[in-house]
């Protein structure tokens, strides 16, 4: 059985093929239309994996611009997709906290990666990837750049909590020549803190995964160890938890 899942998101579009047993990933930018970014990941993770499209049994799609993808494919949330990923690589997480491109949530869920509550914040770009977009751009740097760039010992504070304002404020502190590496350290736990309070609200239970794009930044995984007080799991693949929840959900029917 051929399942597709694509997790449609604000930044980048995201596709797992599931295939017995074996996994296809595949990752493209979502671009200015999240329809066309849906059938253009469609048609390249067929062609890689070598299959016609009369071959796929499901197709389910996740992400914010899963509306936009009007070929019949099935719709589930975001959170019902990243729980069911995350049960699937982690069975002994209980707690996943996912930071992506336009938003932050934390969920709970039980041993078969079924919801159990969870809050999210989708209002306010602090502590999403778009606030570390921005603010990293302000110091000539990538996202990806950021981790490896950070002074945790050095860390200054950044009192900005709006992205615009903290930006401003990045350029004052380069202007009176503070440290770069202090500056990105200070980003990591602004966004840190501002996920751990969301987390600390719906309460930690078992296990910590941290999935989304934002995960692969190493400095946000310290920093939201430190606030929390405890370990957090990163998984590899942990851009797709989504796009993986959404094959699963789709291959079970
Ligand atoms: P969305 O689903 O909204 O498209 P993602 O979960 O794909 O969001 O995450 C996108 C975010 O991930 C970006 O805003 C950026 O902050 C972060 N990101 C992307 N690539 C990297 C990287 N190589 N290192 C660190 N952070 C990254």
């Amino acid at each position: 059985m051929i399942s597709i899942g694509l997790d449609i998101g604000s930044v980048a579009a995201k596709g797992v093929l599931l295939q017995e047993g074996q996994q296809h990933l595949m990752i493209i930018p979502t671009g200015w239309s999240p329809r066309q970014a849906g059938e253009q990941l469609i048609d390249s993770l067929l062609q890689r994996a070598g299959y016609p499209v009369k071959d796929v049994h499901n197709i389910t799609v996740t992400g914010y611009g899963r509306v936009a993808l009007n070929n019949g494919a099935r719709t589930v949330t975001e959170i019902k997709c990243h729980a069911r990923g995350v049960a699937a690589l982690y069975p002994q997480v209980r707690t996943i906290i996912d930071i992506g491109g336009q938003d932050s949530k934390a969920i709970q869920i039980d041993s078969r990666g079924r919801v159990i509550d969870f809050v999210m914040n989708d209002k306010c770009a602090a502590g999403t990837g778009r606030f570390l977009q921005v603010t990293a751009n302000a110091l000539g740097l990538d996202v990806s750049e950021l981790s490896d760039g950070e002074k945790p010992e050095q860390a200054v504070d950044i009192n900005s909590m709006c992205t615009v304002f903290a930006e401003s404020e990045i350029i004052g502190l380069l202007a009176q020549g503070v440290d770069k590496g202090g500056i990105i350290a200070g980003l990591h736990r602004s966004v840190a803190r501002k996920v751990a309070a969301m987390v600390k609200r719906l309460g930690i239970v078992g296990e910590v995964a941290f999935t989304g794009g934002v995960a692969m930044n190493r400095g946000i995984k310290r920093a939201l160890e430190q606030e929390l007080g405890c370990t957090v799991i990163v998984p590899e693949m942990c851009q797709y938890t989504g796009a993986l929840g959404a094959a699963l959900i789709g291959s079970e029917g």
